[in-house]
């Protein structure tokens, strides 16, 4: 049996009021995949923990000439159905639908997932690639902090105890690109990834690429990336990225992967990252949701 306060505010500001009095002893709660297993294998129990989920504003996909907001309740499942999502942000699409299973989709969230931040979060990759933002609220005010800032160490994130992540605003891209996300999992189904890799290129050929799993953060590669910028897939062009990526990368082993797996793997992962992303903006590419490995 455990013994914490409940309550579910009906609306942010007096969730935000609960946190404010509450800080530290409080816990906040979405879909509660990732809350309520660690709470129930012995993680710390809080004195509160505020239910989120029936606060209509934090609902809900938003679009703008520039961007979508995805609230903060927003689930996988909310994002696979979109068609605006499947169309302006397939990378994010398309690792979605990779997250555990139905049951679990139809609850977990996109913001609770990066709120949660083990290195290997599913939305990671393809935020960092998207360069989103994440909008951070507290009685006191709001902030924004772009999600390159956003992941401080394992399951450590720069959100305080009086803060609550509202949305994430993710920018369309103008003119034609690619996108992939290639997960490695032990099997496919419920479990998380060994490593990933997002890949956004556009029609400049600037490519953005994001990895998971790959050390205490996820993280874009800026040394890969400038290798590639301007220039057109080739196999010399992929040995170059591929050793980038390798110098920049510290993966561990653990009951996952061994070290030396993931090392091997996320090289084969680049290739057919970049490979598919750039051939899906030529239109030849793989479909979106096509598993590369
Ligand atoms: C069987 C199973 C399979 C899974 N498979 C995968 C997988 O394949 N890939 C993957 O990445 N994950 C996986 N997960 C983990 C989990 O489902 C995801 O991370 C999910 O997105 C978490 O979202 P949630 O809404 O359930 O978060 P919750 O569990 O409600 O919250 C997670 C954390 O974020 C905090 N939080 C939640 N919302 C906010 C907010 N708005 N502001 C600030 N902090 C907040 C909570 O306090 C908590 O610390 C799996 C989990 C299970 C149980």
């Amino acid at each position: 049996m455990y013994d914490f306060d409940y309550r579910k505010p009906v609306d942010l500001e007096e969730a935000l009021s609960l946190r404010r009095r509450f800080g530290k002893s409080s816990r906040l709660l979405m879909g509660g995949t990732d809350l309520l297993p660690a709470m129930d294998g012995g993680g710390p129990v809080p004195e509160l923990l505020i239910d989120l989920k029936g606060i209509e504003e934090l609902g809900g996909l938003e679009e703008s000439p520039e961007a979508v907001e995805i609230g903060a309740g927003v689930t996988y499942t909310d994002l696979i159905r979109s068609t605006l999502i499947r169309k302006k942000f397939p990378g994010i699409w398309e690792s979605s639908r990779l997250v555990a299973s139905t049951g679990i989709r139809n609850v977990a969230t996109l913001a609770g997932n990066i709120c949660n931040a083990v290195p290997s979060a599913e939305s990671a990759a393809p935020l960092l690639v998207r360069d989103a933002l994440v909008r951070i609220a507290s009685s006191g005010g709001n902030r924004t902090v772009p999600v390159t800032e956003f992941f401080t160490g394992p399951r450590k994130t720069v959100v305080t105890d009086r803060e609550i992540v509202t949305a994430v605003s993710v920018p369309f891209v103008k003119g034609e690109f690619g996108e992939s996300y290639v997960k490695l999992g032990r099997y496919r189904g419920e479990d998380i990834a060994q490593a990933a890799v997002a890949v956004l290129v556009d029609s400049s050929l600037t490519y953005r690429i994001a990895y998971a799993a790959v050390g205490p953060v996820p993280l874009r590669i800026p040394e890969a990336e400038s290798l590639l910028q301007g220039r057109d897939v080739s196999p010399e062009l992929l040995a170059a990225g591929r050793e980038a990526v390798t110098a920049a990368i510290s993966p561990i082993s653990d009951i996952r992967a061994s070290k030396e797996y993931r090392l091997h793997m996320c090289r084969i992962m680049f290739d057919k990252a970049v490979t598919a992303a750039a051939a899906r903006m030529a239109g030849t590419g793989p479909e979106y949701g096509t598993r590369l490995v």
